[in-house]
């Protein structure tokens, strides 16, 4: 990844962009260029063989100005506060646009997962709990799943606050298993989002899903039921790939078979075999010349290096961040439409949403209630973003900040500054 890169700074001109095009002046929205909080804490643990290592964690809130800010943690090697506060911001954007009752944060601690035993990576997620509970709560932050978490660890997290409270508190957190208070369809929802707004968008360009060819960056939670959902919607999924291996094939690849294949080695899909499948590069997968491009692993894969040789017409952002503005400006010159991450990701917030009232409430929903629920939210979403992508000439993102800056300004406006 491009050392000089930096996610917040990239975030930064793209809102500002979008307050110009709003008629916003600076101080209309100021506050928003700067998160609320910022927590950097350290997160000893001592490791199975004795000795204690010392973890760098982060929780930031962007904005609590529509709600309780919300967003995932992740972790990752190369995780920093930089990458940590673009996020935050991008789930403030994210639950605007889809108009829940949110704000934005997100967590993150700078570790491989893979390294750690189950033993390690337990105590690591319960202390980092810990050194975040004074920000945490259902009416303040609710975490939930992000790249190399999941409802396990979303599980530790609602056990280590419960026992803290002294009383059971399902709705700090998102993306728990079911039988302590998770929902329906969350773990499929990113995923199934990304495929209706694929979905919105061929309808409005007249172009049927069968006749489209697929390739799909980043194979966890959210790629794989990006490329099983849209696969089963008639889309032929020729190139995946995941952090050890890309794949090609010109007929289509059985994604069922290689979620499996995953599955049972190590979250990986090197060494998984079809008949006239190429092994490729990560390089070579986002340029292949498909119909629709889906980044769906980190921010800036799509850059100012890369730009000029995506050939898919269609990106829908299944990633946060993937597209750098440098990218976005090359790709809008060459007419690429890109459907931005704060639209196209956001089921997974949305259901996350849903899992919170129903903690709330007490009272579970069941599955087609939550999945056209979803559909119905991308859809207006979708047509929201259409409607001021075609009447202002902006790019969807534009569309999409403009759409979520207005709602986000309006509502501090209406609140002020305190005191
Ligand atoms: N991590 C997901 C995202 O980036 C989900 C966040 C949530 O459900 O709070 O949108």
């Amino acid at each position: 990844m491009n050392k000089e890169y930096n996610p917040y700074q990239n975030m930064l001109r793209v809102l500002d962009d979008a307050a110009i095009k709003l008629g916003l002046q600076k101080n209309d929205y100021i506050t928003l260029r700067f998160p609320e909080r910022q927590l950097v804490v350290s997160v000893p643990v001592v490791m199975d063989d004795g000795h204690t290592e010392v973890f760098e964690g982060y929780r930031v809130q962007h904005s609590s100005t529509r709600g309780p800010c919300k967003g995932g943690i992740r972790f990752h090697p190369d995780s920093n506060i930089d990458e940590v506060k673009a996020l935050a911001a991008w789930m403030t954007w994210k639950c605007a646009v889809v108009n829940i009752p949110y704000g934005g944060a997100k967590g993150g601690i700078k570790v491989d997962p893979a390294k750690l035993t189950e033993n390690e990576l337990r105590k690591m997620v319960r202390r980092y709990t810990a050194m975040i509970l004074p920000v945490l709560g259902p009416e303040k932050d609710i975490p939930a799943p992000d790249v190399n978490t999941d409802a396990k660890i979303m599980a530790w997290i609602m056990d280590t606050f419960s026992m803290i409270k002294g009383y059971a508190v399902p709705a700090v957190v998102t993306g728990k298993p079911l039988e302590i208070g998770g929902s329906l369809g969350r773990n499929e929802a990113t995923g199934r989002g990304v495929m209706f707004t694929l979905l919105n968008l061929l309808e409005k360009i007249n172009c049927d899903p069968k006749n489209m060819t697929v390739a799909v960056q980043g194979f966890g939670n959210v790629g794989s039921v990006t490329a099983k959902l849209i696969q089963k919607q008639g889309c032929k999924i020729v190139g995946i790939g995941d952090a050890f291996c890309a794949l090609y094939k010109k007929t289509g690849i059985n994604i069922e078979a290689a979620i499996k294949y995953a599955a049972e080695n190590g979250k990986s899909l090197a060494g998984y075999q079809e008949d006239d499948i190429e092994i490729i590069t990560n390089d070579e997968l986002l340029a292949l010349d498909v119909d629709v491009l889906c980044p769906a692993a980190l921010e800036n894969q799509i850059n100012g290096d890369n730009a000029d040789r995506i050939r898919a017409k269609i990106i829908v952002e299944a990633a946060n961040g993937p597209t750098a503005k440098e990218a976005d400006e090359v790709l809008d010159i060459k007419g690429t439409k890109i459907v931005p991450d704060i639209l196209a990701n956001a089921g997974g917030v949305v259901v996350s949403y849903f899992e919170w009232v129903q903690n709330q409430e007490s009272f579970m929903w069941d599955e087609d209630y939550i999945n056209n629920n979803l559909k119905k939210i991308m859809k207006k979403s979708f047509d929201d973003i259409w409607k001021i992508h075609i009447e202002k000439n902006v790019s969807m993102r534009m569309a999409a900040y403009i759409l979520a800056l207005d709602r986000v300004v309006r509502a501090k406006r209406l609140r002020g500054v305190f005191p």
